[in-house]
């Protein structure tokens, strides 16, 4: 039996255990921190378990459906089409139905009447021009640019991939951000079309997102009730820094002791986490290190406030041109379900902090001001809160991202080891259990 070592419980180390014991093999992994699931987190306030890492998957791909289905996960709870809206100083605009504000149709630009028609006219034409050839790296500035124009670019796609990928739509390749784009693009020839297509699943003007009922933890917490079904050990507060190639074996290390011999390893844990385990292979290990990743900060309040009730922000807002605060989101309003499980009138509000300018911020302040700045409540309102901070990740796209994974690749392949995380399969959840299945597909 092929024996393999997954280090990182994340959801993509979670992955990759799991169709590694699917295809048979003796499996076993290993986590540093006390619990699996990284980034999917949870914390509990006032009673209530609340997402404190990821809190939702895209479902502009079904692959968390399909997982879902296979863990027999049947409460998914689909986000409220109320959808959302950019706070930009004292400007309020709604976000048109689309994919990371390029809109699904120009109607849906006539909807959220925030552009002239002239620019809507404009727009139009653009989207309907013949499709000239379109670089395989090709930046979403660029595209955006060349298809709809500046204002579409300017109002709406670049304050969305900034607050949700902290990163500047120069710098992002589409292909990283969006993979099924440019392929719907060509098909179609017009880039509204294209994000029609790859919003599919998802006719709702809302974010086309879904969680499950209780918190996205549920699904780690079923992944690893199927591990240990299929005999997977997951070994939690057990730190790697160490793989090696010994005989024929991989040799993993931890605390300077080796821990195991395998056949097969998987590293499932940040590019530079990586980096430092694989320092035996440094072309590998100096790959790697090319990976850069920017700071988070969530905060989460649980607040009594009745003038909540009215969905000021609708499910929630990106903001532009606040230092600290990225972006928000009135989870009660986004999530129907979390409703009934407060009392009438708590709302739960969810904040995302620049996380290299909260860093120095003490945490009540933070919550205090996400609180007022964003709804308009005082520090009484606040029930209960909690701020999470984390460090170092998120992947930040930079221009040339998908060259430098390429090559990581092919230095991997050779070494015979196996990478898989956001880093490799794309910032997010979906991305990352996508890579996993389609991985049983080919082998
Ligand atoms: C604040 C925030 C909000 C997000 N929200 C969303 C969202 O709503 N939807 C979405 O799709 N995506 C979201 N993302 C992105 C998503 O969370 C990640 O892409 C995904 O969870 C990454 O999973 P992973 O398994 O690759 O990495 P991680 O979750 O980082 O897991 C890596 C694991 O490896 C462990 N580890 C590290 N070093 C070692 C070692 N030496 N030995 C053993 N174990 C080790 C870590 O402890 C960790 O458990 C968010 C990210 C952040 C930061």
């Amino acid at each position: 039996m092929v024996t393999h070592i997954v280090v990182g419980a994340g959801i993509a180390g979670l992955m990759a255990a799991r169709e590694a014991a699917i295809r048979n093999e003796q499996v076993i992994v290993v986590e540093a921190t006390p619990q699996p699931g990284g980034l999917v987190h949870s914390v509990t306030l006032a009673g209530i378990t609340v997402d404190a890492g990821a809190e939702a998957f895209s479902i502009t791909d079904d692959a968390v459906l399909a997982l879902c289905a296979e863990l027999n996960l049947d409460d998914v709870e689909f986000a409220a089409e109320s959808g959302s809206c950019i706070v930009s100083g004292p400007d309020r605009y709604d976000i048109p139905k689309g994919v990371f504000g390029i809109p699904t149709s120009i109607g849906e630009l006539r909807a959220v009447a925030v552009l002239s028609d002239a620019e809507i006219e404009h727009a139009r034409q653009l989207d309907s021009a013949p499709l000239t050839h379109i670089s395989e790296t090709i930046s979403v500035a660029n595209l955006v640019r060349a298809r709809l124009g500046e204002p579409i670019l300017e109002k709406f796609v670049r304050p969305i991939v900034a607050g949700v990928h902290g990163g500047a739509v120069e710098d992002i390749e589409v292909r990283a951000l969006v993979p099924r784009l440019l392929p719907e693009l060509r098909r179609t020839g017009s880039l509204c079309s294209a994000a029609h297509n790859v919003r599919g699943l998802s006719a709702a003007p809302g974010a086309a997102v879904a969680t499950i009922r209780g918190g996205l933890t549920r699904l780690i917490d079923a992944l690893v009730g199927d591990l240990s079904c299929r005999g997977v050990k997951v070994l939690t507060s057990i730190a790697v820094d160490a793989v090696t190639k010994s005989n024929g074996y991989w040799r993993v290390e931890a605390d300077g002791v080796t821990l195991g011999y395998a056949d097969r390893v998987t590293l499932a844990v940040p590019a530079y986490r990586a980096a430092v385990i694989v320092a035996g292979f440094p072309a590998l290990a100096r790959a790697l290190d090319t990976i850069n990743y920017s700071d988070a900060t969530v905060g989460i309040a649980v607040v009594h406030a009745p003038q909540l009730d009215t969905f000021p922000l609708k499910s929630g807002a990106l903001v532009v041109g606040d230092p600290l605060v990225k972006a928000t989101t009135h989870v009660t309003a986004k999530w129907p379900w979390r409703s009934g499980e407060l009392p009438h009138p708590v709302h739960i509000l969810r904040f995302s902090f620049d996380g290299a300018a909260s860093r120095s911020e003490a945490a009540q302040q933070l919550i205090e001001r996400g609180v007022h700045c964003m709804y308009g409540l005082d520090s009484h309102a606040i029930l209960d809160s909690h701020i999470v901070r984390w460090p170092r990740s998120l992947v930040a796209p930079v221009a040339s991202h998908s060259a430098r994974i390429n090559q990581i690749r092919d230095i991997a392949e050779k070494a015979g080891i196996f990478l898989v995380g956001s880093y490799m399969n794309g910032n997010g959840v979906t991305g990352i259990v996508r890579s996993a299945l389609n991985e049983r597909t080919s082998v």
